[in-house]
């Protein structure tokens, strides 16, 4: 977990665009362990690709959202 001293690239294995979303999915695991967060920086085609991939952990509580990172949204305001 040392990714935060380069600017982010997606997560996506072939990829090497830019991350321009983090997706997070929070999900209760199947074994009982508790919550589950599970976040991925990801370039927009990929974001776009993804869903909820764990459903079967609804619980309460769960999440699945799309955030924009602060670099891909910089580009029109100035401070
Ligand atoms: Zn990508």
């Amino acid at each position: 977990m040392d990714e935060n001293s380069n600017p982010r690239t997606c997560h996506r294995r072939d990829c090497d665009e830019p991350a321009a979303f983090v997706v997070l999915e929070r999900y209760q695991e199947e074994t009982g362990h508790g919550a589950v967060e599970a976040e991925a920086a990801l370039c927009r085609t990929h974001t776009a690709e993804e869903h909820p991939a764990n459903l079967d952990g609804v619980y309460a509580d769960y999440v699945f959202r799309v955030e924009p990172l602060p670099e891909a949204t910089a580009t029109d305001e100035d401070e």
